[in-house]
Formats: C-alpha cells, sequence, structure tokens
C-alpha cells in the first residue's frame, strides 16, 4: 500500500452506508481517483466541512492499484472557493466545470495542464462572478486543447479557405465556411461576436482580458458548439446537468 500526498479538487461526493463518504476527486499527481472517508458523515470526523464539491483541498490517501476506491487519511483546505453568498450563474458554471472533468476526463490520467486551468477556472469565477460563462466557455476551448483536439478557427474544414464568417458543422466536429454550409444539413451558426469571442481566448486571452459577451443568443449558441464539439471527440453526448440551473439545453 502506498501514500499519496496531492492537492486535489472535489468532484462529487456519494453518501455510502451508515456513516461513511465516497468522493471523486481529481487529483493533480494521480488525475481522478475515488477515496472512501470512513466515518465522514459523523459529527466529529476530522473529514467533516472539508468535503463539499468545488472544495481545493490537500488530501493524503493510501493507495493500492487492485482497488478501485482509495482510502482517504488526512484532508485540508487549501482555498476555499466560494464562500460568500454565491449567485446561481456564478454556481451553475462552476459546478458546470467539475461536472465536465468528472464526465470527460479517464480515471488516473495525470495532467497537470488540465488540472491547473481547473483550478485557475474556479478561482476566477470565485472572484469574477459576472464573468462566469465566459470563464467557463474559455475552459472548456482550453480544455480541448489540452486533450489534443484545438478547434481550428482559422479555415474551412472542407475547402480550407480562410474563415471570416463560420458555422459548426455538427456531423463533421468542424468549422466550415458559409459556401460549404450549402451541402451539410446539421450546422450550428456562429454569431460574429460568438466567433471574435473564440479567436481572442485562442490567442490567449483569459483572466483579465476576458471581455464579456453580447447577449443570450450569443452565448447559447457557443454552449451548444462548445459542447458539441467536446462530445464528438469524445465520441460520446456530454450532459452537464448543472448548466440545467441556468436554463441551458
Ligand atoms: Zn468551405
Amino acid at each position: 500500500m502506498n501514500l499519496v500526498h496531492t492537492p486535489a479538487l472535489i468532484l462529487r461526493t456519494i453518501p455510502f452506508q451508515e456513516t461513511s463518504v465516497i468522493v471523486r476527486l481529481f487529483t493533480k499527481e494521480q488525475g481522478k481517483v475515488a477515496v472512501i472517508a470512513k466515518g465522514g458523515r459523523r459529527l466529529k470526523s476530522p473529514f467533516r466541512g472539508y468535503l463539499e464539491p468545488l472544495n481545493y483541498v490537500d488530501v493524503i490517501y493510501y493507495t493500492k492499484p487492485t482497488r478501485e476506491i482509495q482510502l482517504l487519511s488526512k484532508i485540508e483546505s487549501i482555498e476555499f472557493f466560494f464562500r460568500n453568498d454565491r449567485g446561481i450563474e456564478q454556481l451553475a458554471y462552476a459546478s458546470a466545470i467539475v461536472e465536465c472533468i468528472d464526465k470527460s476526463i479517464r480515471d488516473q490520467h495525470k495532467d497537470d495542464a488540465i488540472f491547473q486551468l481547473t483550478v485557475n477556472s474556479l478561482r476566477f469565477i470565485d472572484e469574477n462572478p459576472d464573468l462566469s460563462r465566459e470563464t467557463f466557455f474559455t475552459f472548456l476551448f482550453n480544455l480541448t486543447d489540452s486533450l489534443g483536439y484545438k478547434m481550428n478557427l482559422d479555415e474551412c474544414s472542407i475547402c480550407g479557405k480562410p474563415l471570416t464568417r463560420a458555422g459548426y458543422d455538427v456531423s463533421s466536429g468542424s468549422l466550415i465556411c458559409p459556401e460549404c454550409r450549402n451541402f451539410s444539413n446539421n450546422v450550428i451558426s456562429i454569431e460574429p461576436e460568438a466567433m471574435k469571442f473564440l479567436k481572442a481566448i485562442a490567442f490567449g486571452g483569459s483572466g483579465n482580458q476576458l471581455q464579456p459577451l453580447p447577449d443570450e443568443k450569443c452565448a447559447d449558441g457557443l454552449t451548444n458548439i462548445l459542447i458539441s464539439y467536446l462530445s464528438f471527440h469524445l465520441d460520446y453526448p456530454l450532459r452537464l446537468k448543472s448548466l440545467d440551473m441556468v436554463g441551458n439545453k
């Protein structure tokens, strides 16, 4: 049995038996790992108060390769996100980020870049609630990039012409130009403002350079495109229940 000591984000918690909790973690050292917090729901448990989704913690757990669920030994807080009065939007998009990690990253796939991206995105939403939605889109775009499927925003995937106006072709999982659009029957339009937004992120814009999106229509379109794009590359439909809180489908 080995001992692992690592920073981690709590993705989900599931009550187990009378007093325990199974905690799904996204760890810096070992990627996604499930641990059991024995007695974690007892009033006097040292784990109490830390076992909440979105918490950024320092954990020590015992690990055995033959076991699916590892044994939590110690937990401490690194940073408390979303402690103060949190708005619905802020919570919805932050939850969507951890839900997305839970559903799109393979277990025990260690990835420093994705770990850091996730922590930074949550911290940014915590400090800039007005840009929650924009941060979520930036997270999705950069996640697909880190997973090895960076979206090509520059040229049409069919004819190769430079893209000024583009549509997202659902069946090929790529962007196409208005002419090529005539040959496809499953295209989501991309508003010029949304395209500008994506190009700014692709160019490295995040954090304080993030520009707010102009309207709901633009944002809903981007949600559809980015989730459809990620689903296409994961090869299964990604559905983020957290977004139901803000009325996205
Ligand atoms: Zn084309």
